[in-house]
């Protein structure tokens, strides 16, 4: 590609993101495509030479686009949002251009400056006291794996990577029955073994880990010789927003000295609001937690801000040189490679810099307040239906609900979540609630109005009745 070619390409990507954000409320919100359709449109050889921009630009339109499910239509209300505010579209584009390679300060000083300066003013901006430092995963999934394998070395006095984990005896964790299949993985890959993650019963109305439990727990697997190694704390859980007792978790963690890593990948995003942050009580008393500003925030995917308290055991646990345990930061330079697991990393800072910017806390408040206000108001407006059942109430923005209707409640609530999705005006989807099938509704994508909350209960209303 020309530079000339290069400028006037990028310019009709510029123009084509603006005119697709503006019209994207014209599309389906799922993609209405069937396995393997887009797929068998693709030529099934790379081609020997090279072919005209204007036909492979053609194809992304006519190929590509018809096959995507729209994450940034104000109408998303499935699984949790993915929100790229565009501003944050715009600071990718530079970072993309720039295309640094951000593993050392040294290769890309400014990104890492950046990356503890705005890391800084999102530990502010969601309460948390001085002293925690953060850096940027590239999911929570990264940044739970990293916690779990810090509580697995300061565990086995940091002899676990050396020795392996056959010449110690196992070590567990405590996590309740609500967390995020990414805690599995991470247990998995640590190489603790699903056998040594140990569920605890949630219960209540926020599906807590039972403490007392908990506390059982941990003691019985100390007196049988097991390592009890740390507790994954939920707030927000993936499936009905299950939220464990903060303050109660670390409490029975200090009794014990384990390590707590606490999961906001969805609901932290709302600490911004002062007056969420009671779900998370005495959450400064935990070593790590996590939250996904590319989730409810707004900064484009991927982008997942990790607080650690004592950042010398996560960079002890995955910095390979020693000498660099010396100066992990506070008094030094930092090499951000050293507190993540993958070497290169991309320069994320710079799309929280401009949003944070561009639309202030308050911008950002706003709109996390009226996404929780328009979800309550659906879920009162549904509760008082009577063919409809609210199964658990709006934590934050998110609740579940049951449509009254057939003799199989699953089957006929399935039914109406496929049929809603066919219908393409919202996107919505399930989960399953002790055993049976509920239909879940998040509100949180950016642009959202009052009228998409209203258009929800009108759609959802319509097509169960037609069904029924
Ligand atoms: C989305 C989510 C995750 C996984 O986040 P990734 O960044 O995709 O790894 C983990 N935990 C909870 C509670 C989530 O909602």
């Amino acid at each position: 590609m020309t530079p000339d070619d290069f400028r006037k390409w990028s310019v009709k990507a510029a123009e084509w993101g603006a005119n697709y954000r503006a019209s994207i409320r014209d599309k389906p919100v799922r993609a209405q495509t069937a396995p393997g359709e887009i797929a068998a449109r693709i030529a099934g050889r790379p081609p020997e030479q090279g072919e005209p921009m204007e036909a492979i630009f053609a194809d992304f339109e006519s190929t590509i686009l018809p096959g995507m499910t729209h994450w940034q239509h104000p109408r998303f209300f499935a699984y949790f949002p993915a929100n790229a505010a565009p501003v944050s579209v715009v600071a990718e584009y530079l970072v993309s251009a720039m295309a640094a390679q951000c593993m050392l300060w040294q290769t890309s000083p400014a990104a890492t400056e950046l990356e503890t300066k705005v890391l800084d003013w999102l530990r502010q901006a969601i309460g948390l006291p001085e002293g925690f430092a953060g850096v940027i995963q590239d999911s929570a999934s990264s940044a739970t794996l990293a916690a779990i394998l810090v509580m697995r070395e300061r565990a086995l006095a940091f002899r676990g990577n050396r020795q392996g984990l056959a010449a110690n005896p196992p070590v567990r964790v405590y996590a309740s029955d609500q967390v995020h299949s990414s805690i599995d993985r991470a247990i998995w890959v640590s190489g603790i073994g699903e056998a040594n993650l140990v569920r605890i019963a949630a219960k209540g109305p926020m599906r807590a880990m039972d403490i007392d439990a908990l506390e059982a727990a941990i003691r019985t697997d100390r007196q049988a010789g097991l390592v009890p190694a740390g507790i994954v704390a939920c707030v927000g859980g993936t499936s009905v927003g299950a939220t464990d007792d903060i303050a109660a978790v670390c409490a029975v963690a200090k009794r014990h000295g384990l390590y707590v890593h606490v999961d906001a990948a969805w609901a932290g995003s709302a600490m911004i609001c002062p007056e969420f942050r009671d779900l998370w009580a005495g959450v400064e008393q935990a070593d790590s937690i996590v939250f996904n500003p590319h989730k409810w925030l707004g900064a484009q995917f991927d982008c997942s801000a990790h607080f650690i308290r004592d950042p010398d055991s996560l960079v002890k646990t995955l910095a390979i040189q020693p000498e660099y345990l010396k100066t992990h930061g506070r008094d030094g330079v930092i090499n951000y490679s050293e507190w993540s697991v993958p070497l290169g990393r991309r320069f994320r800072a710079l799309k929280i810099w401009f949003l944070l910017r561009a639309h202030g806390l308050e911008g950002l408040r706003t709109m996390i307040r009226n996404h929780v206000a328009w979800s309550r108001a659906l879920a009162e407006r549904l509760s008082k239906e009577p063919d409809f059942e609210i199964v658990t109430a709006p934590m934050l923005s998110l609740f579940t609900f049951r449509h009254l209707g057939g003799d199989d409640a699953d089957r006929h609530n399935l039914d109406l979540v496929n049929a809603i999705n066919d219908d393409g005006r919202i996107y919505l989807t399930q989960t399953r609630i002790d055993g049976r099938i509920a239909i879940r509704f998040q509100a949180g994508q950016f642009d959202m109005t009052q009228a998409d909350g209203e258009a929800a209960f009108e759609v959802i209303g319509e097509i169960a009745r037609r069904i029924a």
